[in-house]
């Protein structure tokens, strides 16, 4: 099964294609830019299960010649159509859609839904990575005597039509660090989410450990499993 990615996002790419490879599905990934285009679409829900949900049925909906509000697209769409076309000749493909943060316990779950855009300020560029890792310490250094948990959520969407789609909602547990240790996996939050018995940070471990137990490991997971089953009914007819 070719499956189309609405996220432009190589991490996480690279991340679902490892998930795959351990629970041996048959899936393959397709991005955006592989089939020629980009898309991007205004995150304005307040939920997980809302951004993933907009994510999957706006990319789902260009395919089917709608351009929903909020949408940018770098072609028109009788250009997207013909591109669509040459990949997946047969039938549109289903669309996988992450939504996904990081909730900090002491800080009433933020920055949450709002993780990628967290302490942007209005007319100035975004920060980094780092950037944000450095403002969660700052913002947890003045509640010294805080709990540090925390916790990552996916939300995960695969969408094979307007009336047929699963959603999964999967948490990863652990703690904030006192400072950000670096590694070679992961991206994002992961210098400073530590796990119980690892003693490492999530950057420390190997992306295979990472693609077994990760958020995004039990969130795709899951739906990679739902939808066997929907195929194995012929439901899908995919
Ligand atoms: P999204 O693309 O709107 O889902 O934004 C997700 C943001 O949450 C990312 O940009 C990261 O900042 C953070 N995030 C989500 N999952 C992870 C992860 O597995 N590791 C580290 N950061 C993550």
């Amino acid at each position: 099964m070719k499956i189309l990615l609405a996220s432009n996002n190589a991490h996480k790419r690279m991340e679902i294609e490892g998930v795959i490879r351990q629970c041996n599905a048959s899936a393959t990934i397709v991005q955006p830019r592989d089939a020629g285009f980009s898309f991007d679409v205004v995150e304005d829900g307040t939920t997980f299960a809302e951004n993933a949900f907009l994510k999957a049925n706006s990319l789902a909906m260009l395919l089917r010649g709608k351009k929903l509000p909020g949408v940018t697209l770098d072609c028109s769409l009788e250009e997207l159509a013909r591109r669509i076309d040459a990949l997946f000749p047969d039938r549109l493909p289903p669309v996988l859609a992450d939504d996904s943060g990081i909730c900090v316990h002491a800080l009433e779950n933020r920055p949450g839904v709002y993780s990628a855009r967290y302490g942007n300020v209005p007319g100035s560029p975004p920060l980094d990575d780092e950037g944000r890792n450095a403002l969660l310490l700052r913002e947890l250094a003045e509640k010294p005597d805080a709990v540090r948990t925390a916790h990552y959520v996916c939300h995960a969407v695969l969408y094979h039509d307007p009336d047929r789609f699963i959603q999964v909602q999967e948490t990863w547990h652990g703690e904030i660090a006192r400072e950000p240790a670096y590694g070679e996996t992961g991206f994002g939050y992961d210098p400073l989410f530590t796990i119980p018995g690892y003693g490492r940070t999530v950057a420390q471990i190997s992306q295979d450990e990472k693609d077994r137990i990760s958020h995004r490991a039990k969130a795709v997971t899951a739906l990679l499993r739902a939808a066997d089953r929907l195929q194995e009914t012929g439901l899908t007819g995919a």
